[in-house]
């Protein structure tokens, strides 16, 4: 693109960068925020920078927060012996828009993928272990996607969780549409949540 403008041209690259964000989509945007008035344009930047520069992970659940501990950490009327364990945020919303769940969360930050060179020390495994020996849990869910990384992920963490007195347990992974719990409907999530099946059955079956 042969841009009139070297500012033009700087925040064109600038929103390319996002996912599925193509040349054209960015000029697009770009020219859509010039024709906004400054302080609208002022207030969507400043939004942008305060969530990079303010967001903080929750200490206990390492979800996304704006405080050290999460809202759901922190609620009394929270199941706490129960934690359900998933990849990454958009998870953790996914299974609250379901209503159907009263447990708390581990959120690992990412699956074991060795094509991709993620290992569990890449994970918020330890942190999860460390949750077991010093909190009163009763139970693991493991909400993760049907994928081969999902799959991993689970196998790996089981071996290191076994040897703890809980029940270890699996929401029916047949249902992950497209293998993303995000892509889920909310009813099949919900459901396959309160059926969950012991993690054991599970590989039998
Ligand atoms: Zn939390």
């Amino acid at each position: 693109m042969n841009f009139s403008s070297k500012l033009l041209e700087d925040a064109v690259a600038e929103f390319a960068k996002l996912p599925g964000v193509g040349q054209k989509t960015a000029l697009r945007l770009v020219l859509h925020l010039l024709n906004q008035d400054k302080s609208d344009v002022e207030k969507f930047s400043a939004s942008i920078s305060k969530l990079r520069n303010e967001i903080q992970f929750c200490e206990v659940c390492l979800n996304i927060s704006d405080h050290t501990i999460c809202q759901i950490c922190a609620s009394p009327k929270r199941d706490h012996s129960v934690i359900c364990v998933v990849e990454d945020t958009r998870d953790v919303m996914a299974i609250e828009n379901t209503n159907q769940y009263n447990g708390v969360y581990h959120v690992l930050g990412g699956l074991i993928s060795p094509m991709d060179g993620i290992g569990p020390s890449d994970l918020q495994v330890d942190s999860l272990v460390e949750r077991l020996k010093n909190d009163e849990v009763k139970e693991i869910i493991f909400a993760l996607s049907a994928t081969m990384e999902g799959d991993t992920t689970i196998f790996y963490l089981h071996k290191r969780l076994k040897s703890f007195d809980i029940t270890i347990s699996t929401i029916a992974r047949g249902i992950a549409f497209g293998g993303e719990l995000e892509y889920v409907d909310e009813i099949t999530l919900g459901r396959s949540i309160t059926t969950r099946v012991p993690y054991t059955n599970s590989l039998s079956k």
